[in-house]
This record gives structure tokens, C-alpha cells and sequence, in this order.
């Protein structure tokens, strides 16, 4: 089946390693080395196609690395994860999305942004409209309140990124 390259970008601590196993594994990670950088695949059918999805759970948001860049090169499709916990972990991902467009040396590039810790709606601190508009200035729909605890809406960030991709 066809291959897709996603990477999973976000700072440190929002779920990004939480939210690409239990995508792949089906189980929720209590913890989990923050430092480690690895790939995953899965295969998943979407719209009746048969998809090998290779992702990259990335670590270190913080510094800009040359192998940073050549990840983001080789990426087709990006998660860009926050947690609705943390407004820093949004804000942080204005400026990445401004890497991944100059890197890849295009505007449009396929990405879905992805509020997750969704389960811990007593600590809420970003609202669901505000991430809305912000995806909605990237000019895309592409927004889920995801929790890698209660899987829900995982699959669906998965399935969205896979089309954006198809669609290029
Ligand atoms: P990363 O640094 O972005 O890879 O974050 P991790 O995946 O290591 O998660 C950081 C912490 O948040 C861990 O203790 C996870 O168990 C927890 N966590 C991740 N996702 C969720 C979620 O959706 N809900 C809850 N309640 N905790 C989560
Ligand atoms: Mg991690």
C-alpha cells in the first residue's frame, strides 16, 4: 500500500508520544521518556485504500537542529499538537508552523492541528473556539480535540492527515 511520512511536532509534555502510540499500539502511556525521538507504523484503511502511515514522534521542539530540518523535509503531512491544558504549548505552535512552511518552501502545506488532553476538561485552558480560528488563519479545517487516554478523535487526526496528502 501507499507510504506516508508524518511527523508529530509539538513542545514537550503535550501528548505527542502519548496521542502516535496509542494510534498504533491501541494503549495509553502513562509516561514516557520525553527525550525519545522514534518512528511508528501503521497501516489504516481510509475511504476503502489501504495506507502504510510512517510517523516520527518527535522530541526537543526547543532547539533547531540540521536534523530537525531534514526531518521536516522528508515529512508529507504534519501533526501540530498542543494541549488544551497549556496555552504556551499553542502559542509555540505558531512559530513552528512558520518552520515547517519556509522549510518545505510552501504555504499549503498538509496540517492538522491537534488540541489534545481533551479528558482533562477541569484544567481547560484553551477553548475550543480560539484553536478554531487559529487553524482557520492557517486557512484549513483541519482541527480535533483529541485525548490519547480515551483514544477519542485519534483515528480521525490520522484519516484527515492522509487525505490532505492523497489530495496534493
Ligand atoms: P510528549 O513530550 O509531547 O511526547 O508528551 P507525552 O506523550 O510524554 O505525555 C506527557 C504526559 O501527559 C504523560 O504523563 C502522559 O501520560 C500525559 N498525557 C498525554 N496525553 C494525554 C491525554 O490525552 N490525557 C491525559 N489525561 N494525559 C495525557
Ligand atoms: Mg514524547
Amino acid at each position: 500500500s501507499r507510504e506516508y511520512n508524518i511527523v508529530v511536532l509539538g513542545a514537550g509534555g503535550v501528548g505527542k508520544s502519548a496521542v502516535t502510540v496509542q494510534f498504533v499500539q491501541g494503549i495509553f502511556l502513562n509516561s514516557y521518556d520525553p527525550t525519545i525521538e522514534d518512528s511508528y507504523r501503521r497501516q489504516m484503511d481510509v475511504d476503502g485504500r489501504s495506507c502504510t502511515l510512517e510517523i516520527l514522534d518527535t522530541a526537543g521542539v526547543e532547539q533547531f537542529t540540521a536534523m530537525r530540518e531534514l526531518y521536516i523535509k522528508n515529512g508529507q503531512g504534519f501533526l501540530l499538537v498542543y494541549s488544551v491544558t497549556d496555552r504556551s504549548s499553542l502559542q509555540e505552535l505558531i512559530k513552528l508552523r512558520e518552520q515547517v512552511c519556509r522549510i518545505k518552501d510552501n504555504q499549503h502545506v498538509p496540517i492538522v492541528l491537534v488540541g489534545n488532553k481533551a479528558d482533562l476538561g477541569h484544567a481547560r485552558t484553551v477553548s475550543f473556539q480560539e484553536a478554531k480560528n487559529l487553524a482557520h488563519n492557517w486557512g484549513t479545517s483541519s482541527f480535533y480535540e483529541t485525548s490519547a487516554r480515551t483514544a477519542a478523535h485519534i483515528d480521525d487526526v490520522f484519516a484527515d492527515i492522509v487525505r490532505q496528502i492523497q489530495k496534493r
